[in-house]
């Protein structure tokens, strides 16, 4: 099934109690893209950068099978830029700069081979523009997942409620509920948020895991337990990218595949932060993949008379 994944191709800079990178490739759709492609070769990128961006990162997402027809290159101006700087526990972080550039003015384009996608991610972006990109679909999707963070809910909140009001699944982060709902209550503040629109959601929880939530069911997945964190940076895309990807090639919507879903967007999360950037995310392969699926389900199976 084709999936197409619109949200940021960026420069991040990073700091975590391990070390500091200086400008290196990132962007929500980078790392979705890339977590998706163990499952799905059919990738429609639509995002922008500026002729700063290495030509050799758009050929390394060429190589795992990402299209980048959608993929806008505005001459003499400079890509997206984000920085951030992890606390001692590495669950919290501070945004240090985030600078706009290209993504200021971005009109997303669809080409025609992208109009009928029919699994949709629409990755963390300012809002209007993921809105733009449902506007441009010609065939209902069969699922469409979105992302967001703290910045849109600060800069374009209702934008924000009106792209939210139109899919299927949100992923959002524990802290980001609480401050979309005013409720600390994860549960009050997972009913509200299914009251804007989306049939499911997912709360993510950094290293205590992710739930999800539709109708009166809640599915809890752990994080894996890891020697080495380096970089939480994009554990939140890799999750999407990996939750959609799943599904988006097994073309299986029940509730019983979504927690399979997430158990395998988990996994790609946790590949994610095992090293700094994207570097741990292009050169697994599926068995890889599979095998620490595997070490979920060891993590949580038990036994009982009850
Ligand atoms: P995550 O750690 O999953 O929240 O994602 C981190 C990625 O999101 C980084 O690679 C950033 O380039 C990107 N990012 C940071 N701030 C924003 C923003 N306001 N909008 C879109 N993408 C962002």
């Amino acid at each position: 099934m084709s999936l197409l994944v619109v949200g940021t191709v960026a420069f991040d800079a990073i700091e975590t109690p391990f070390g500091k990178t200086d400008k290196i490739i990132g962007g929500a759709a980078t790392y979705i893209g890339l977590a998706a492609s163990y499952f799905t070769s059919k990738i429609n990128l639509v995002s922008i950068v500026g002729s700063d961006f290495p030509a050799e990162a758009i050929a390394a997402m060429n190589k795992r099978s990402i299209d980048t027809a959608g993929l806008q290159i505005v001459e003499g101006e400079k890509s997206f830029f984000w920085a951030g700087k992890y606390h001692n526990d590495m669950n919290t972080r501070d945004t240090l700069v985030t600078e706009l550039n290209v993504l200021e003015n971005f009109d997303p384009i669809l080409p025609d081979s992208y109009k009928a996608s029919e699994y949709i991610m629409l990755g963390n972006l300012t809002p209007s523009v993921q809105m733009r990109v449902l506007d441009q679909l010609t065939e209902k999707p069969k699922l469409v997942v979105m992302d967001t963070m703290n910045f849109w809910m600060d800069v374009a909140l209702n934008d924000l409620k009106e792209v939210i009001a139109k899919v299927d699944v949100l992923t959002i982060n524990d802290e980001e509920a609480r401050q979309l709902t005013g409720e600390y209550s994860l549960i009050k503040a997972a009913k509200i948020i299914r009251g804007m629109g989306p049939k499911y959601l997912v709360i993510k929880k950094g290293e205590h895991g992710a739930l999800l939530f539709h109708e009166d069911q809640v599915f809890y997945s752990p994080a894996l337990l890891l020697e080495e964190v380096f970089d939480p940076t994009g554990a939140g895309d890799s999750f999407a990218g990996g939750f959609i990807g799943f599904l988006a090639a097994t073309d299986d919507l029940s509730f019983e595949n979504m927690k399979r879903a997430v158990i395998y967007g988990s996994a790609m999360a946790s590949f994610c932060v095992e090293k700094f950037g994207k570097e741990n995310l292009e050169g697994l392969n599926r068995g890889e993949v599979n095998a620490r699926v595997k070490q979920f389900s060891n993590l949580v199976q038990f036994t009982t008379d009850v």
